[in-house]
């Protein structure tokens, strides 16, 4: 389907809606810090935030490339969870202590978040109402009952609670609901927490490009920026950043916003905070906005080719197509609503889905990676762990299962992009077939089972 509105042709409906235009000097002189920070996201922001509360805080810089919140940061569908939703994997990965140990810090993110914004005196529509994953075919039902499952076999019923009938959409067979989650309007996020550093002494330098040199130090605008710790917050931008090459894949997620419609909503008896997904490895997600729009995103973008952050994150209109396609069809309410906006970025994937957080051996080069679509509360976390070791602690944070973790590889290029875009479009192809109650042919079955047998995830699921 061809969407109402192309994608990329204006920034993100949220930068519209949020950006104060308010821009830092780029730096214009060598600097010598504690700890430079290299992006302004939701990971670069909590991390300055998180070192500057510690009692001694230390000096620290923030290179951002364009501005903050200017990546999916600013941009993204807004839906913030800790980890129940990831028990299951969570527990294959790490056995069941330590996946409870990160879901109990996982925990802390929304309060964290809430705390925040309370203290700082910033409206980011934070609604605290739970998220749903829903089951739009037959083929999806496994997934509901193997979270409500996995969280019976850990003790913690609550945490993952069959909805037999979801209602909101005749297409919702079935669902999981998870209290820990949350939507937010992610620009409002971003921007709050750039005035928050700013506010609390970390010296911002937008427009500023850096690049990590082996000595350790950092070229930005022919500067050289010297700093006892580095930390590296730069998401899809590091997929072939030498210390994390072979463990990220770049995928393009797109979404579409429509008109006001809060009669069509209040008819659907939607009108809270609830976030809501589906089964599908792809998977759809789709919120609503204060102000009575619906976000439908699709996380079935093309896959990249190396850390290319091109068009394909930005301007692909199938994605943005299949975004539409199903807000029509997961909401028959909405057939009929105008779309307004569409936009897109790229997420950084591990083969696992989790993401990963380190210290580049024999350095004091610090990263959080791999968010694989889902960073928005994630990346609360990992400014905590990522404050902690830059400060040479050893505590609660660093301590997490995602902390120094074996990741699984991903292939090299350019099998990466050749072999994922053919099981992506086999397993597109399934997906679709199943939704509309067809089988999906054999060998498309048989292709998109390929991952599964290399013990690796494909998709945003
Ligand atoms: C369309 C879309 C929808 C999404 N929806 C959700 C969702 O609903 N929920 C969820 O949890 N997650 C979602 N995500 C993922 C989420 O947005 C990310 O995981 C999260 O924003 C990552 O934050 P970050 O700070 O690590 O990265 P980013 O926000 O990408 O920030 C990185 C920053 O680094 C800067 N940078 C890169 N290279 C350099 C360099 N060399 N020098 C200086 N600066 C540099 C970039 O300009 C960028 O601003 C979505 C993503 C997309 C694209």
């Amino acid at each position: 389907m061809k969407p109402t509105v192309p994608p990329g042709e204006q920034p993100a409906w949220w930068l519209r809606d949020a950006d104060d235009g308010e821009r830092s000097p780029s730096l214009r002189s060598d600097l010598d810090v504690d700890v430079a920070i290299v992006g302004g996201g939701f990971t670069g922001l909590w991390t300055a935030l998180a070192l500057r509360a510690l009692p001694e805080p230390p000096r620290v810089a923030l290179l951002e490339s364009e501005f903050c919140g200017w990546g999916p940061s600013g941009r993204n569908g807004g839906f913030c969870h800790g980890y129940w939703s990831y028990l299951p994997t969570l527990r294959d990965l790490f056995g069941d202590e330590a996946a409870l140990r990160l879901c109990a810090a996982g925990d802390q993110i929304i309060p964290g978040i809430r705390t925040f914004l309370a203290e700082r005196g910033e409206d980011a529509w934070l609604r605290e109402d739970g998220l749903l994953e829903v089951s739009t075919a037959t083929s999806q039902d496994p997934e509901i009952d193997g979270q409500v499952a996995a969280a019976r076999e850990v003790g913690h019923p609550e945490q993952a609670e069959l909805r037999e009938s979801p209602g909101i959409s005749p297409r919702f067979r079935r669902g999981v609901f998870f209290r820990d989650g949350a939507t937010v309007h992610p620009a409002r996020l971003v921007r709050a927490l750039r005035r928050a550093v700013l506010a609390d002494g970390v010296e911002v330098y937008e427009g500023t490009r850096a690049q990590l040199r082996t000595d350790g130090t950092i070229a930005a605008n022919g500067r050289t920026v010297r700093a006892k710790d580095v930390v590296v917050a730069t998401n899809a931008a590091a997929t072939e950043w030498r210390p994390v090459r072979g463990r990220l894949t770049v995928f393009g997620s797109y979404v579409v916003l429509t008109e006001p419609v809060p009669d069509l909503l209040r008819e659907t008896g939607w009108t809270d905070g609830l976030g809501i997904y589906d089964a599908r490895m792809f998977l759809h997600y789709f919120r609503t906005t204060n102000d009575g729009r619906v976000l439908m995103g699709s996380g079935s973008g093309p896959i990249g080719f190396g850390a290319r952050i091109d068009e394909r994150f930005t301007h692909d209109a199938p994605t943005a197509g299949r975004a539409e396609e199903g807000l029509r069809r997961l909401l028959p309410a909405l057939a009929d609503v105008k779309v307004e906006a569409a936009w897109g970025g790229p997420i950084d994937v591990s083969a696992d889905h989790v993401p990963f957080i380190g210290t580049v051996p024999s350095t004091r080069i610090h990263y959080a990676l791999g968010y694989s679509g889902h960073g928005v509360g994630p990346s609360w976390l990992a400014g905590r762990v990522l404050a902690s070791l830059a400060a040479g602690a050893d505590d609660e944070w660093t301590r997490l299962p995602l902390v120094e973790r074996k990741v699984a590889r991903v292939p090299r290029e350019p099998v990466r992009r050749i072999g994922g875009g053919v099981i992506r479009a086999a397993i597109l192809s399934l997906e679709e077939a199943e939704e509309h109650g067809r089988r999906g042919s054999p060998v498309a079955k048989a292709v998109a089972g390929i991952p599964r047998l290399l013990g690796m995830k494909l998709g945003t699921r």
